[in-house]
């Protein structure tokens, strides 16, 4: 926790700089039209929906206006059962054209929301892997993915404020029709209220109106604000219940829980602590909603009933001056108020336009990260002779961020067809060799070619597609086993079960209840089995051989594995390889005894090659001294 309480802790307590509402509009406009290209269908529905919903009160206004004119005045009974009747037809039609609407959006709204986080996981997987492994590119994605957790800021609350724009507008376009006339319908003369005729008058009214309304809103948006500038404190309380809020539902973890009671010495003091949570009872929010927040928002509340207030009173003295008679009391009480609640929710969109510039300015900062690997546009051409030859030449490597040399001139070549060993103590570089071969990242210095061609100039598919590896740290889905062997949900069955035959799967696979359609792990199916680590491990292997790839590579399953079966895991990886080119990676060599050249690493670089025999001959060497300090380990009884 020391990393968390201190100078970070502070950083995260930083508030979102403040844009100018242009840059925040400019910001939304951008959101939008990723949207719209993503479904033109929501921006339809919604707009026609929004535009139904806030029309359809005028309509019943003025006709119930009609209605309560007749009754005053007429009270001509043909004329009132026409008006009643026409007021039912289109009320009731209005509200069917609005539920039609309203479910079209809906349905657009869901589609939209299934891919809500798309644009985000797209970005993820297409970003340069040496970008992935950046902390301050991991800390961006959980900033973004932790603001639209809180309330949704981000693109997602772009999605909630379009459809408040497009009911303000109509509701206030409507309003100006409907009112239009209150303003202009004059007092007669000698109406001791006359004066509310002149301009200045009437220009004084409407002013005060629109002062209370905007004074309203202003008072809204600044406690949703000052609330928004809670965002990053909100992302630190959430990181926090992240990491400690469910250790106790990993079973995982459950041995050492109970073995040091993390649950009460650790978790439970960061949980309750106030300066770290936002929302913890008595915490920051909690304080905010009784003091500032709270008091923001009455005074919003309050200001709007004034406003109310006001609308009425005008109306109705203008009536008593017999500008108009009560049935048009009605209409203008209810457009004015329609018109006044529209300006106030377009405030409020505009207010929440500003309020989310700064979440969306860290969502675009994430997705417009750019990708500095050179994209190739060569094929590998799916040669049936398998004829690749890959080199490494002269390669340094340093990993972003880093002054140490991970590679230093490493010079290589894969024969095609043979078995090549990469051994060397912890830390000597096997697995960075094995990354820079699968191009995850680009050498420092020196080129890697492909038949003579830099892999940087193929397309990126099509060079990892002739690379199988089956990682140290590999990761198998909670999925049924036969799609987690072929990797898609759509496969060859037969080829599956014959893939984890080869792996040593296939007594484990006939006492799978339901063979190739098992589950693995529990998570998603009651039924699901849990797998041992070497059982993964062939799982793994069997994934690895379905994808047929011409070059096969195994990086060191210690972590699963004893040293038998690892050699026996290796010895058999040998016989299914084929003519397959095989790398195998370990730092156990008694493994790779069998492999046509091995290849010694320390410290980055290559500092031997040659068969076992011959490496094991030579007592200068690495490889020597490594083979008689492990023969030594397992030969001791
Ligand atoms: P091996 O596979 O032989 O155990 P690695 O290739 O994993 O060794 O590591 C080689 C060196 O590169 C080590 O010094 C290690 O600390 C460093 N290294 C590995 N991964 C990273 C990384 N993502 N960022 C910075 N340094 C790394």
């Amino acid at each position: 926790m020391a990393q968390t309480s201190g100078k970070e802790k502070e950083k995260d307590k930083e508030k979102p700089a403040k844009q100018s509402f242009a840059h925040c509009w400019k910001q939304n406009l951008r959101a939008w039209k990723m949207w719209f290209r993503q479904s033109p269908g929501f921006f339809a529905s919604t707009l026609l929906s929004s535009a139904c919903g806030a029309l359809a009160p005028y309509v019943t206004i003025w006709l119930s206006a009609r209605i309560i004119s007749e009754l005053s005045g007429g009270r001509d009974p043909q004329r009132l059962a026409f008006w009643a009747a026409l007021t039912v037809g289109v009320t009731a039609l209005l509200a069917l054209a609005n539920g039609a609407l309203k479910r079209w959006m809906g349905y657009e709204r869901s589609r939209l929301m299934a891919v809500r986080f798309k644009p985000l996981a797209d970005k993820m997987l297409t970003l340069d892997y040496a970008e992935v492994d950046r902390q301050e590119v991991y800390d961006l994605y959980s900033q973004v993915s932790q603001n639209d957790n809180w309330q949704g800021f981000g693109l997602y609350q772009t999605l909630l404020i379009f459809p408040d724009f497009c009911k303000a507008a109509v509701q206030v376009a409507g309003g100006i029709g409907f009112t239009l006339t209150l303003f202009l319908t004059d007092l007669p003369a000698g109406s001791p209220l006359a004066f509310l005729n002149s301009p200045l008058a009437l220009l004084a009214v409407l002013a005060a109106m629109v002062a209370a309304v905007a004074a309203s809103s202003a008072c809204g948006n600044k406690a949703n604000l000052t609330m928004s500038q809670q965002a990053s404190l909100s992302t630190f309380g959430n990181r926090i219940f992240g990491t400690f809020g469910f250790l106790a539902a990993d079973t995982k973890r459950s041995a050492d829980m109970r073995m040091y009671r993390q649950q009460e010495n650790v978790c439970r003091p960061i949980m309750s602590d106030r300066d770290m949570l936002l929302f913890a009872p008595g915490g920051t929010l909690a304080k905010m909603s009784k003091g500032r927040i709270g008091l923001l928002m009455g005074l919003s509340q309050a200001l709007s009933a004034v406003m109310t207030c006001a609308v009425y009173l005008f109306v109705c003295l203008k009536s008593w001056g017999g500008a108009f008679d009560v049935g048009l009391v009605t209409q203008y009480v209810g457009s004015a108020t329609q018109l006044f609640g529209g300006i106030s929710l377009l405030l409020q969109a505009l207010g929440q336009v500003r309020a989310n510039g700064s979440f969306l300015d860290a969502t675009f900062r994430f997705l417009d990260l750019p990708n500095h690997m050179y994209q190739g546009t060569l094929t590998t051409e799916k040669r049936s002779d398998r004829n690749y030859l890959v080199e490494f030449r002269d390669v340094s490597f340093r990993y972003p961020g880093s002054d140490r040399w991970a590679l230093r001139h490493v010079n290589v070549k894969f024969r095609i067809g043979s078995r090549l060993a990469v051994v060397g103590p912890n830390g000597s570089g096997k697995t960075t060799f094995i990354k820079l071969l699968c191009h995850l990242y680009d050498p420092t210095e020196g080129e890697i070619l492909l038949n003579g061609i830099d892999i940087r100039k193929y397309r990126y598919q099509d060079y990892i597609g002739i690379f199988s590896v089956v990682f140290q740290d590999f990761r198998l889905l909670a999925m049924p086993l036969g799609e987690n062997v072929a990797g898609a949900a759509e496969y060859d069955r037969d080829r599956a079960a014959r893939c984890l035959a080869d792996a040593g799967f296939e007594t484990r696979l006939d006492a799978m209840p339901k063979g190739l359609d098992t589950s693995l792990y529990k998570d998603l199916d009651k039924d699901g089995v849990e797998i041992s680590g070497g059982e993964a491990q062939k799982i793994a292997i069997a994934r690895a051989l379905y994808k047929d790839a011409p070059f096969i590579v195994l990086d060191e399953p210690t972590a699963a594995l004893d040293p038998i079966a690892e050699a026996e895991i290796y010895a058999r990886f040998d016989a299914i390889a084929g003519d397959k080119t095989a790398i195998y990676i370990s730092h156990r060599l008694s493994s790779c005894k069998f492999c046509d050249e091995i290849a010694v690493f320390d410290q980055g670089a290559i500092v031997q090659t040659g068969s076992h025999d011959a490496l094991v001959a030579d007592a200068a060497g690495l490889y020597h001294k490594l083979w008689h300090a492990q023969a030594q380990y397992y030969t001791r009884s």
